[in-house]
């Protein structure tokens, strides 16, 4: 048994089985995507370079960036481009406000307070949108906050915050926005001219479909000339790693070469699906077959209907003592399912992903998985 910081007790490698993720990251890749990772590639050889321009360019055109925005990536994971954007974009007596209704924002705001920069928090339940007025209230009050922080799409839930509406909060009072959009990008649109963000990070193994272990920020390209030796970290320093593209369009440091590789075929894949637009569609099919066939076995969602992004649904663990989470979970990977074992701070309650590169046929056979497990387990809904 392996013990999950969540407290969910699993059984270390129970199915052989292929499995589809149905979580928030890493996701189920398509074939294309790892078959990009089948070749070598030499960092500083000039077809790596354009390989890195390609994916940097088509990050930046997806947020609505060009010609403003410019995209900086960075090896690691999504928290990686998190503590680097705070690292980089604020400076030694800058004063960050996080808008925290989940487990995300508040590792935002530990990360502020790690780099040593003043961190204020207005913290909101985990089924409770950030409300854009009493942000309006408390940045137009004088005080030095000089950053406002918002988790676009809240993995802890599954909730979709206010980005539009808050953002015109942040720029009617001048201030700068920061947007975690790790898991809303690629599959929400988001046009950082339309509602104004200074940075917004997200990483390669999300709603891009690509293969873990790059994040990456879009960054306002007055905020990256302003940030000259604002990080107290070489790695994280996003400014000094935007010179080296510009330079010479190489990486400072030993790319992920595979992994880049991947998120080009996989951003191609996007574009030839149809772009945001189409993967919100297909996202939100596979979220609405989740939520109509986990209603018709039973289980109550624990957002209403308005606030869920189609990414991730968080269900009440049902009542029935029968119920045991690792039998649950078990029982779907000798079925090809591995769900979420993560749970909220509060509810007690489990988690089905619908991100990634699945389909509504794979959440309808998911559905009928979860039927047959309860089944199995004798539980009464
Ligand atoms: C996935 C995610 C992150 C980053 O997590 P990593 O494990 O570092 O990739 C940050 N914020 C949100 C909202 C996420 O969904």
């Amino acid at each position: 048994m392996i013990r999950r910081k969540a407290g969910i007790r699993l059984n270390r490698g129970m199915s052989e089985k292929p499995q589809l993720l149905l979580t928030p990251g890493p996701l189920t890749t398509s074939e294309a995507t790892r078959n990009a990772m089948m070749r070598d590639w030499g960092s500083r050889d000039p077809a790596f370079i354009d390989l890195t321009r390609r994916v940097r360019t088509r990050i930046t055109d997806l947020a609505g960036g060009a010609g403003t925005h410019t995209c900086v990536p960075l090896q690691g994971s999504g928290t990686y481009g998190l503590e680097a954007a705070i690292a980089t974009f604020v400076p030694g007596d800058g004063h960050v406000l996080v808008l925290a209704n989940g487990a995300y924002g508040h590792r935002i705001a530990d990360i502020v307070e790690i780099l040593g920069r003043r961190v204020s928090i207005i913290e909101t339940g985990e089924d409770t949108p950030p409300a854009p007025a009493g942000l309006r209230e408390r940045l137009s009050a004088r005080d030095d906050i000089t950053h406002v922080v918002l988790v676009h799409c809240e993995t802890t839930s599954g909730i979709l915050n206010p980005l539009a509406e808050i953002a015109t909060v942040v720029a009617d009072t001048g201030r700068s926005l920061i947007v975690d959009a790790m898991s809303s990008f690629g599959a929400i649109p988001i046009d950082v001219n339309a509602a104004p963000i200074d940075v917004l990070i997200s990483s390669s193994n999300k709603c891009l479909e690509g293969a873990p272990g790059l994040a990456f920020v879009v960054a306002r390209n007055e905020s990256l000339a302003a940030s000259v030796g604002n990080a107290p970290s070489m790695v994280l320093d996003l400014q000094a790693q935007s010179v080296g593209f510009q330079k010479t369009g190489e990486w400072r440091f030993t790319p992920p070469t595979h992994v880049v590789a991947a998120l080009d075929a996989a951003l191609h894949q996007l574009e030839e699906e149809g772009g945001v637009a189409a993967r919100n569609k297909r996202y939100s099919e596979n979220c609405t077959v989740l939520l109509d066939g986990m209603r018709a076995l039973g289980f109550q969602p624990y957002l209403s209907h308005n606030l869920q992004a189609p990414t991730i649904v968080t269900f009440h663990t049902p009542a029935d003592p029968k119920f045991d989470f690792t039998v649950f979970y078990d029982g779907l990977q000798d079925r090809g399912f591995t769900i979420y074992p993560g749970k909220l701070t509060k509810a007690d309650s489990f988690r089905i992903g619908c991100i990634g590169q699945v389909f509504s046929g794979d959440m309808r056979a998911a559905v009928n998985a979860v039927k047959e497990v309860i089944e199995e387990m004798g539980v009464t809904l």
